[in-house]
């Protein structure tokens, strides 16, 4: 099987991660026993082998140029190998093996402005969206408010002095990119206008029937202007999304007065509640699947061979007219004939 994945030749996708982790973690992969904060932004994992690899954490910035990539990979180097990493949200990791190059490390990224920290009861780094310097459809900048909300708040960083992690993330736009609904805070930029139609320019840019099918409200409707095709927009349906503005853009919505941000509280993914009704029905169907099902058969074969009818009366699952598939395509699966399988 190696020997197969080592001949397999692909453009498709990324390099095999393994191609990039540093000896000493291929060499204790599955073999970590724990890991310590040493100190803000320092840590140590410990394999059962006795190997100990030390992680540097340093604040960085969302958007890198390459100059800033080059001085990080220069550090990587210089001290570990060339060996480092990004977190999911934007720190930059060192990955050494050497206990005695975490000091030189660190006075080397606080020479270039960058702050040590961001482990434990702390912020990490905030993670952000395109914002105007990418996106259409920003309602806000995004990198220049996480830089200022983290020039301020930059001693929770670099100390962890907080009674637990704090997580901060910023999305210019509802669409939420940056997944702010798992963040403690989170700053959402958000329009409030409906878009504003160019009717002069909308014929030549956008076809009407993607636009007035873009919108998830049902907010644009086909109509005239001066006897010329356009659409117009049901303000009071309008959830300011800005998804007709990502196929047309004669319907911006960009609007300095009106455009703001929000500010959200309490994110996190997996928070309780426990959704008690769900776990029950998901274990009433494991347990159900479980027992009736032959050795190999997954849940939709076995549903297959007994059919609906028993499946509903097995689970004890009531049958109502939501469960009947009208998807346009449906017919294709339907039974033909008036004889079921019991
Ligand atoms: Fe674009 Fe919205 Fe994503 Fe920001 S959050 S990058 S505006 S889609
Ligand atoms: Fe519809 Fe969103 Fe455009 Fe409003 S902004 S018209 S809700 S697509």
């Amino acid at each position: 099987m190696a020997e197969e994945k080592k001949k397999r030749l692909t453009d498709i996708g990324p390099p095999h991660y393994e191609k990039f982790l540093p000896p000493i973690i291929k060499e204790n992969y599955g073999k970590w026993k724990y890991h310590e904060i040493l100190k803000p932004g320092v840590m140590v994992t410990v394999s059962e082998t006795g190997a100990k690899l030390y992680t540097v954490r340093a604040g960085s910035s969302r958007l890198l140029g390459i100059d800033k990539i080059r001085k990080y990979a220069d550090l990587a180097d210089k001290y570990c190998g060339g060996y480092l990493r990004f977190t999911s949200r934007h720190n930059v990791e060192f990955l050494l093996s050497e206990e005695k190059n975490i000091e030189p490390l660190i006075n080397d990224l606080q020479a270039l402005g960058h702050p040590i920290g961001g482990m434990g009861n702390s912020i990490s780094s905030i993670v952000h969206t395109q914002g105007w310097i990418h996106c259409h459809s920003a309602a806000t900048d995004a990198s220049g408010i996480v830089k200022s909300v983290m020039d301020d708040l930059i001693e929770y960083f670099t100390d962890m002095k907080l009674p637990g992690k704090l997580r901060i993330a910023l999305a210019c736009c509802l669409n939420m990119c940056g997944a702010v609904h798992c963040s403690d805070i989170a700053i959402l930029g958000i329009h409030r206008r409906p878009p504003r139609v160019s009717h002069d320019k909308l014929k030549a840019m956008c076809e009407i029937p993607s636009v007035v099918s873009a919108c998830p409200t049902a907010a644009i409707k086909p109509s005239t202007y001066n006897d010329k095709p356009s659409v117009e927009v049901i303000e009071e349906r309008c959830m300011f999304c800005a998804n007709c503005y990502t196929v047309c853009p004669a319907m911006p919505l960009n609007d300095p007065l009106n455009d703001g941000v929000s500010i959200w509280v309490g994110g996190k993914v997996s928070n309780p509640p426990r959704w008690p009704e769900v776990v029950d029905a998901v274990r009433n169907l494991v347990e159900v699947w479980a027992k009736d099902a032959k050795p190999h058969e997954r849940m939709g074969e076995w549903i297959n061979r007994i059919g609906w009818p028993k499946f509903f009366r097995m689970t004890g699952i009531p049958f109502q007219k939501e469960h009947i598939d009208d998807f346009k395509h449906a017919g294709l699966t339907f039974k033909r004939s008036a004889h079921l399988t019991y």
